[in-house]
């Protein structure tokens, strides 16, 4: 069972970013432990594990894992793109010292994944306005699409996994989680009477643009059946029965035919689970 979640922040982003507290690795440690008494970590969705990590400083945001500065309105996202130069899109970034050596390879890999998929290109930072500072604070998390100068990226503590690290930076690409869409009651239910008592707002049916791409039981950005369960039942059910959700290997092809569409990429390129587009 998955850690509950939380309300939309009351404050600015940058002063919860600031005022994260460190929480000790022992914390942690008891939070993984809690969550496999429950779900064996084979069964851990991508999203249980980003909340689990994210348990200590769930407070800081919704729908688990991403800040809502109050300065704008994070569910319209009219002109959160990250800008085009030329055939492609260039995200300046910034990887904290903080990481080990292992850490980076596997930042590095999931960063590659875009560059080889979509016409992202994360690029050194050279005093450019706006870009991504990767960094190592408590849980895993980001902010919606671009929301100007620096912003950042946390991968803490659980969160150094190909799916959670492509997870985040698809939040920071501009797209919110893959149940929210405008579509989703055509595919999912949403089992409100399994949901943490107060958690039901991270189930909100938002207003989005699908850009024409089917909804995806298979997105890295979907939920798991289980997420923000009170009593081990499911919170989201497929109307597919065949249907599985929230997984956490990396992008799936309609992840990134979602981003090559929202950034306007030319020809698709290969999918980073091996499949072709
Ligand atoms: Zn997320």
């Amino acid at each position: 069972m998955v850690s509950p979640l939380f309300q939309c922040l009351t404050l600015s982003a940058v002063r919860f970013i600031a005022s994260v507290p460190r929480v000790e690795n022992s914390v942690f440690v008891f939070v993984h432990k809690l969550n496999r008494t429950s779900l064996s970590s084979d069964a851990l969705t991508i999203n249980s594990q980003i909340l689990a990590a994210n348990s200590p400083v769930k407070s800081l945001f919704t729908e688990g894992d991403v800040f809502v500065p109050m300065t704008r309105n994070a569910r319209i996202c009219n002109n959160c793109r990250w800008p085009t130069s030329g055939s492609l899109v260039q995200v300046p970034y910034t990887v904290s010292a903080s990481f080990s050596s292992t850490e980076m390879n596997v930042i590095n890999s999931a960063i590659n994944g875009f560059h080889l998929s979509t016409c992202i290109r994360f690029v050194p930072y050279k005093d450019q306005t706006n870009y991504i500072s990767i960094v190592k604070k408590d849980g895993c998390w980001s902010l919606v699409g671009l929301t100007g100068g620096s912003q950042e990226i946390s991968l803490g503590v659980g969160c150094i996994q190909n799916g959670i690290i492509q997870h985040e930076i698809i939040h920071a690409l501009g797209f919110w989680h893959e149940q929210s869409r405008s579509d989703r009651n055509i595919y999912v239910k949403i089992n409100y009477e399994n949901i943490q008592t107060g958690l039901e707002g991270n189930f909100q049916q938002l207003e989005t643009n699908n850009l024409n791409v089917p909804y995806d039981y298979s997105s890295v950005m979907h939920y798991g059946p289980k997420d923000f369960s009170k009593n081990g039942g499911d919170t989201i059910t497929p109307l597919n029965p065949s249907a599985t959700i929230g997984q956490r290997i990396g992008m799936s092809e309609n992840d990134i035919l979602k981003i090559n569409k929202l950034y306007s990429c030319g020809a698709q390129k290969r999918s980073i689970l091996g499949g072709s587009m």
